[in-house]
């Protein structure tokens, strides 16, 4: 029996935010702290691959951020910076401070069922 249930979500559920903290990783890697009251209610799927998806100021579109870790009412999330694209841009900006809409927490990962897991193909 799967630890984990399998595509589970937390309803559609949307949740405001705040920029607290950015740090650049690297060149291309942004990590962004979010948190605020709009997050006080955020239910985490506990699931390990758990994603959400982030509408950032002046967009209507979400995309898929996986949740690098949810404690103390802040929600971390990796943007790796590419040339173009709607998180892309503002998020190599200074976006501390910026109101975001997070939603949909989601995950997938379902470990296999067995006395092996994960590691039965491993040879
Ligand atoms: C379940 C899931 C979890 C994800 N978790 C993360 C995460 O934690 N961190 C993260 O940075 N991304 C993650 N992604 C990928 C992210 O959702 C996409 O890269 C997203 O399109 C980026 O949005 P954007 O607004 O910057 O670019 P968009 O507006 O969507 O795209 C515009 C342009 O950006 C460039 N671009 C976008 N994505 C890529 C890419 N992957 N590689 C190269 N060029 C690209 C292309 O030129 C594209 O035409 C995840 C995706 C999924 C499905």
């Amino acid at each position: 029996m799967s630890t984990y249930p399998r595509a589970v979500t937390t309803r559609a559920a949307q949740y405001t935010a705040t920029v607290l903290r950015r740090e650049q990783l690297s060149d291309h890697l942004v990590r962004l702290t979010l948190g605020g009251d709009g997050l006080a209610d955020f239910t985490s799927t506990g699931i390990p691959d758990e994603w959400v998806g982030l509408v950032v100021p002046g967009q209507f579109q979400s995309r898929y951020y996986t949740v690098r870790r949810w404690s103390g009412g802040e929600l971390v999330l990796d943007v790796v910076v590419h040339e173009s694209g709607l998180v892309t841009e503002w998020a190599a900006g200074d976006c501390v401070g910026d109101e975001v809409v997070i939603n949909e927490a989601k995950g997938s990962f379902d470990l296999p069922e067995g006395p092996d897991g994960c590691c039965s193909s491993v040879t």
